[in-house]
């Protein structure tokens, strides 16, 4: 694939679907680098529309749009997998502060996990009001690049996700 024209694929593919949640839920939209993990509750992947290294999403299998509509065990593991993809955010310096997203008013389940960088703050300063303007920068002046580095990224979250031997 053309590096450069990345950036324009994964936009394109994320518009093409009814549901983004349900397309990456069922493995129809393979999100940059692969998904990170997975089981049958989540997926832990990179955002496939905001080239962002270390920006992260996990999705839920099921096409529901709370915390509240999740069985136990889904939001068991959520959180174990919040604080593992974390701890590996933080460990590889991919970020020392996160910001986390879950909004209703999406219809398919999914958790931003937002790492806070220096460029960020300097340019839009810290928290959930900054997301927005941030993300869409980020899409604006995405280049092949930049779709390289979220999928080093990618490789090694997933490396550092799964050496932790983490006790709960
Ligand atoms: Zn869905």
């Amino acid at each position: 694939m053309e590096k450069e024209n990345m950036q324009q694929i994964y936009s394109v593919e994320a518009d093409s679907y009814d549901c983004i949640g349900c397309a990456i839920a069922k493995g129809e939209l393979t999100p940059p680098g692969g998904t990170i993990y997975e089981s049958r509750n989540i997926v832990l992947a990179a955002d496939p529309e905001v080239p962002i290294p270390g920006f992260l999403i996990i999705t839920g299998r099921r096409h529901v749009n709370s915390f509240s509509m999740l069985y136990k065990e889904e939001w068991m593991e959520i959180g174990e997998v919040i604080s593992k993809a974390e701890r590996a955010i933080k460990n590889l310096g991919l970020a020392q502060e996160i910001t986390l997203v879950q909004e209703e008013r999406s219809k398919h389940f999914h958790i931003w996990i937002f790492p806070t960088k220096d460029w960020m703050i300097e340019k839009f300063g810290r928290g959930v009001s900054s997301l927005r303007d941030i993300s869409r920068y980020a899409m604006e002046n995405a280049t092949g690049s930049d779709w390289e580095e979220v999928e080093e990224a990618v490789r090694e979250i997933r490396a550092e996700f799964y050496k932790g031997n983490y006790e709960y």
